[in-house]
């Protein structure tokens, strides 16, 4: 790729980061997607799944690949102070790219580029520019809206996620990378009544408290040492003055975990324990359960993170590939590859400026740098732009090669350590 092409992506991501938007609302970014696409000879849809874009490239007998983007900014007021950005608004909510999937969706664009201009492949891309992954509802509603019936199954799920960890580094993991996420709305019902006269109610202030306490029990007395979940009561709400027993109570839970046996004990315990305590105070109306999202696990497939790291290593020698271990947060890219059935190779993108990181060569003084680092979501979040957008389509590009290439891919170097 060369300077022109590069300045030029630069471009298209200054804008797109001063003009975010939030979940299911990426229809302007959506829409420069679909036409930059087009512009490259893809084949191309939009709407799917509300706001999602598909693009396939066809040559050939060979592999489908997926390529995925997403493209939702959150509601953070942004703090960067850069000359590009975000003053964008939906409403009253302010609007940021605090999250970087405006360098995803530009590294996915400016990687479908050179993919255009390469004779060497065969096989099929599906590129997607999927919606609302904050939310953890893009992914599946593109599945719903028939992304495998309509662009094939693929062999594999690419994709990246950039982070503060400094540009020229790629975290690549086999195995579980980032966690489940569960986060429920549960609401108790008791009956209301005068403060005074408690006999004649059933406080759901004391059915919260109760279930709360017990809540607590599931990871310390139900899940073994050696497995690793988290429980978080966030919210709670009930009433509105002292001398009133409310009607109802409402939690709404977070939860993490990085197995599916271990995420489905801890969801089945945690309704076991609501529906008991509810029935112990006598509540004569069942406790209602609401999913906010639901994030899976995201498991990269050993064999095909053992492909992208012989490729990584052979064709962009000049990056460092590290493995930055499982992460708390979450990826609804998880969804396509479990729905999909197929293997999945999500990597992290290095977006921080490798300038504080000079001479530091140890994983602790790096980490100790990172530390001090604006994390994904605060306001001041901003991946430095070069090298950040070359690297991402160097990577997806290899990548997406490692697959589409015949033979590129049965005689794997080995591994980058
Ligand atoms: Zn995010
Ligand atoms: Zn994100």
């Amino acid at each position: 790729m060369n300077d022109a092409m590069l300045a030029e992506l630069a471009d298209l991501y200054r804008d797109l980061h001063a003009h975010p938007e939030l979940s299911f609302e990426e229809v302007r970014t959506a829409g420069i997607a679909g036409d930059r696409l087009r512009a490259l000879g893809y084949t191309v849809t939009e709407g799917v799944g509300r706001t999602g874009v598909v693009g396939v490239l066809e040559r050939g007998d060979g592999p489908t690949v997926l390529l995925r983007a997403d493209m939702d900014a959150l509601p953070v007021e942004e703090k960067t102070g850069l000359d590009y950005a975000s003053t964008a608004r939906s409403g009253d909510t302010p609007l940021m790219h605090a999250c970087g999937h405006d360098m995803h969706v530009t590294a996915l664009i400016g990687a479908l580029g050179v993919l255009a201009s390469q004779h060497d492949w065969a096989g099929k891309i599906v590129a997607v520019f999927q919606p609302a992954e904050e939310v953890g509802a893009g992914a599946r509603a593109m599945v719903e809206d028939g992304l495998f019936d309509r662009w094939g199954t693929p062999d594999v799920v690419l994709g990246q996620h950039v982070a503060p960890i400094p540009a020229g580094v790629l975290g690549v993991r086999s195995g579980v990378s980032f966690a489940a996420a569960d986060a429920l709305r549960i609401t108790l019902y008791g009956r209301g009544g005068h403060g005074s006269r408690p006999e004649t109610t059933v406080d759901p202030v004391i059915m919260a408290a109760a279930v709360i306490q017990r809540l607590q029990t599931i990871v310390s007395r139900e899940i073994a040492g050696s497995d690793v979940a988290v429980l978080t009561v966030g919210a709670i709400h009930a009433g509105d003055a002292a001398n009133i027993i409310p009607d109802s109570a409402e939690l709404r839970l977070s939860i993490r975990t990085f197995d599916e046996a271990v995420r489905e004990k801890v969801l089945a315990a945690v309704e076991r324990i609501v529906r008991a305590e509810a029935a112990a105070a006598g509540a004569d109306r069942e406790p209602a359960f609401e999913t906010l999202h639901s994030f899976p696990a995201v498991r990269n497939d050993e064999a095909a993170i053992g492909r992208l790291s012989a490729a990584f290593g052979e064709h962009l020698p000049e990056l460092l590939v590290v493995d930055p271990g499982a992460v708390t947060g979450s990826e609804d890219v998880g969804i396509l590859a479990l729905e999909a059935g197929a293997p999945c190779a999500y990597w992290i993108l290095g977006g921080a400026d490798p300038a504080p990181f000079a001479g530091k060569s140890s994983a602790e003084d790096i980490a100790a740098v990172t530390a001090t680092l604006p994390s994904n979501h605060s306001p001041l979040f901003a991946p430095i732009i070069d090298p950040t957008i070359r690297i991402g389509v160097g990577a997806l590009t290899t990548a997406a090669r490692a697959w589409l290439v015949p033979g590129e891919g049965s005689a794997p170097a080995s591994p980058t350590p």
